[in-house]
Formats: C-alpha cells, structure tokens, sequence
C-alpha cells in the first residue's frame, strides 16, 4: 500500500487537487499544477497495472479504465511508480500472455512488456508474430559511482595502512576470487535488472522472458539451416554477417586500412573464382579497394604486399572470439534468468536492429527491448517511459571524510526525520515566501527539518518538514515519466 494510507484515492485526488501524482518530471513547471493533469492522465497512454483482492496480478489496463475504477471506489492506489492499482471486489481472472523483454546495456536496460499475439494469416496459412506493447521502461544503472566509491575506499584505506605500516612486506595478489565472480559495479547490474523482473512479476501476470544476449549469433551464420525463415531469405543473415565483420576487422578497410569510410562486404577469393560465402571468405573494404581489386584473386591483387596477404589470410581464418562478442554479464544475467522458472528466450543484437529499421522504429533503450527477438508486426510502441534511475538507499558510514580520509562530519543515526526519509518521493505545497508553490521531487532530509527537494528543474533548498507528504516510500529508485515520442522526433530517428 501507499505509505500515507490517508489518501486512498491519490489519482482522483490528484485531478482535483494535487495533480502533481502522475505528471512526467519537467511538465510542472508552466504555473498552476492543477489544469494540465487531466489531460495528461487521459493522453499519455500508459498501462496501469491492476491486482486483484488477494494482490494476485491481473492484465494492466488503460488509464481511463483505472481512472473510472477509482472514481466509482472499486479500486485503490496500490504505488504511483509504476502506477498500480488494487480491485476490490475482483478474485482472479482471465489473463492473456504476457512477455518481459529486457536489452540490457552497460548504462541503461531497456525494459518492455509486451502482449503477444499469433494470427493466421487466411490466405497463406502462415503464423504472424504480432506484438502488442503494453508498457515501457528504462532502468538507469548507477556502475560508475560505485566503481568511483569504491576505488575513493580503496584509497582511504590505503593511505591509513601505508601511514604507520612502511616497513612490513607488501601482501597483494593473496586472494582468489570465486568462479562465476563480477565486479560489484556490474554484480549491481545484474541484481538491479532481477529485482524488477520480480517486481514486474508481480504486477503483471508475466508468463515468459526473452532477453537479448549476444551482438551477433555466430551459430546461426555457421549453420543457416537451423533458424527460421529470415536467415534463409537471407536479410537477416545479411545483418548479422555485416555486424560480425565489423567488429571482426575492427571497422577498417583489410587492403589499405581507411577508417570511417563506408565499407563494403568483400569477398577474399571472389566467387567467380570458386570463393564461398562463408564468413571466413569475407572481410571489409572502402569502394576504391572493393573496385581495384575487382575478380582477382588475392594473391594477385596483393603481390607486391606479402604482409598485407599473410595478415588478412591469417585474420580471415581466425574467428572473432567468443569474449568480443558476447558479454559476460549478459551470460550471467541469462542464467539467472532461467532460475526464475520462466521460459526464457533469447536473440541477437543484430537481430533488434534489423527489427528496428525494418519496422521504422526510433532507437531508444526501451523499444530496442521491444525489438528483441523474432517480430513480423508492432502495435503501440509509441507510449510513454517509465524511466527509473537505479539511486542508494544511503549509506552505513556516518562519517564524511575529506579527500585525503580523515573525518569531516558526522551524519545523523536516525534515518527518518519527522517520519521523512532522504529518497521519499514527496510532494510540498509551499504556501508563502521564496519557494512558494508545489514541488515534486525525491527529498534529501536534514535533521533540522529543513529539507531540500529534487525536482525536475533542479534543488529546491530549505523546504520546511511541515508542507511536505510523503506520496511514495524510497524504493532505491527514482522516477521520471518520458513522454510518447513526437511525429518529429521519429522523423529524426
Ligand atoms: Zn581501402
């Protein structure tokens, strides 16, 4: 339940008089909260996700639906991020299938909950792959402040143990780190991306996974009789032999080495000579190389450059190791998935793209996560994202260091101050003075009770505890909504 169970109602309550609940960060600022509201509940068409009595989840619905639910009292507000709402008269019901999607990124991982459909097509007989997308979201990964916090550690403790230690032997390199380990910036990513499969898994009746695990599938370019219809008409083979080559001859020109110039797929031996089109013939070259060289063989076109030929033959033979392209987090993250007795999916990052520009799709995070895997046809992409940004929960030093590690402040033992703690999400009516107005935003408390408050137009300083409510509870998450995407940024796309 919502922390203040005082507003039961917070949406209606919120197109009456704080309206602040549901706005995308950035859009309060133009006056008076209370107009735009309204409209942007029944524009932005977001999925609300719906339990049942028993908080058993049952198929998200529109916002519309949700809004008439609470306005005739038949449901409450169960969180504002993602927006959740309880029936209370509804025990089960019927769902459809669902699938989580998930293109997991060093920074960013897309997320996108999707309704699969499968029609037959009347005159060929053919199955349609069609999806329907039913939500949207980004999750932001904080990896690089805690690689920064932790190499900042490193170097306190450090200097505190060489500082009255110079004389003892160095001890380094007398730990082993178990098999399967990741740093704690990518563990991080790993166990952020979980932790909101489980959430999803509960607010929506999920009943498979498909994630996009590697950049390019090297099986299927081997052994083309193994995937399905696209590989042998050949485009999507296309994509990925193109992205392959790419990172195999490093996005160079093989014969005379020009960079960023477009490259053409190349045969080594041409095929008029007998040359295969197996990947280990084919390698990259700019247009005046692809031209002169023509149908001659290599050894032709490059005998005045032994080391040229020895090098692209012995490049040509090597395959791309499996570290380049695949990434280990990835792996983990798919093992991991499976543990969650889902079936679980996966495909290629050459396979998102060619999705993508197939389906005249913009690239954001979340619709390369609704581009993943194998897709004829996409309803109702263009729907607004939840972006959530990975923040801390706080930190159990109550020590502010200075930069050299000697100690600078002390913070406070009590983590909630006037029942407000630092990553509530609150909303303060400001009635008078310099701040005057309604501020959203994630809170930082201060044991004075003078709080500051994170808005989407930047720090409101000095925001007394007495205008604030709490509208959600710190979850380690911060919540943005970004708007459906306009006509004119898809053009640019
Ligand atoms: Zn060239």
């Amino acid at each position: 339940m919502l922390a203040q169970g005082k507003t039961p109602n917070v949406l209606i309550a919120a197109a009456r008089r704080e309206p602040v609940v549901h706005m995308p960060e950035g859009s309060e600022s133009q006056g008076s909260v209370t107009r735009p509201v309204r409209a942007l509940i029944l524009e932005n068409r977001m999925a609300v996700f719906v339990l049942d009595k028993k908080k058993h989840p049952l198929m998200p619905c529109s916002e519309k639906r949700a809004r008439l639910l609470l306005e005739r009292g038949r449901a409450v507000v169960v969180r504002l991020h993602p927006f959740t709402i309880r029936l209370k008269d509804r025990l089960g019901g019927e769902t459809q299938p669902l699938r989580l999607q998930l293109d997991p990124g060093s920074r960013t991982t897309g997320i996108a909950l999707v309704r699969e459909d499968e029609t037959l097509d009347p005159d060929t007989g053919e199955v349609r792959r069609e999806a329907h997308v039913v939500w949207l979201g980004e999750l932001t990964h904080r990896g690089a402040q805690i690689r920064d916090r932790l190499a900042s550690r490193r170097a306190s403790r450090r200097r505190r143990r060489t500082q009255n230690l110079r004389h003892r032997a160095p001890r380094f390199l007398n730990r082993t780190k178990p098999q399967g380990w990741l740093a704690p910036s990518l563990r991080h990513r790993l166990d952020t991306t979980l932790s909101w499969v489980a959430r999803l898994q509960r607010l929506a009746p999920i009943t498979s996974l498909h994630q996009e695990l590697v950049r390019f599938d090297t099986q299927a370019m081997q052994n083309p009789e193994i995937s399905g219809i696209d590989y042998q008409q050949g485009e999507l083979a296309g994509y990925e032999v193109r992205e392959y080559l790419l990172e195999k001859w490093h996005r160079t020109c093989a014969y005379c080495g020009a960079q960023g110039v477009p490259l053409q797929i190349e045969h080594i031996q041409p095929k008029s000579r007998g040359g295969s089109n197996r990947v280990s013939n084919l390698t990259l070259a700019c247009a005046p190389c692809n031209e002169r060289k023509g149908s001659q063989p290599i050894e032709h076109f490059l005998k005045d450059k032994p080391t040229v030929l020895h090098r692209i033959q012995a490049q040509a033979k090597t395959p791309l190791r499996d570290a380049a392209a695949v990434n280990a987090t990835r792996w983990a993250l798919f093992e991991r998935l499976k543990a969650t007795g889902l079936p679980v999916a996966s495909s290629s990052g050459a396979q998102t793209k060619y999705n993508r520009q197939r389906l005249g799709i913009p690239k954001t995070h979340a619709l390369d996560a609704v581009c993943v895997g194998p897709l004829e046809a996409l309803h109702g992409w263009n729907r607004p994202t939840l972006a959530i940004k990975a923040t801390w929960r706080g930190s159990y030093q109550r020590t502010r260091l200075d930069r050299f590690g000697f100690p600078r402040g002390y913070l406070t033992r009590r983590k909630r101050i006037h029942g407000v703690q630092t990553g509530d999400r609150v909303v303060a009516e400001v009635p008078s003075g310099k701040h005057a107005g309604n501020h959203v935003g994630r809170v930082a408390v201060r044991k004075t009770g003078s709080f500051n408050i994170q808005t989407a137009r930047g720090v409101v300083q000095g925001i007394s505890h007495r205008h604030c409510r709490v509208v959600q509870r710190a979850d380690g998450y911060g919540y943005a909504i970004h708007p459906t995407l306009t006509e004119e940024a898809r053009r640019v796309a």
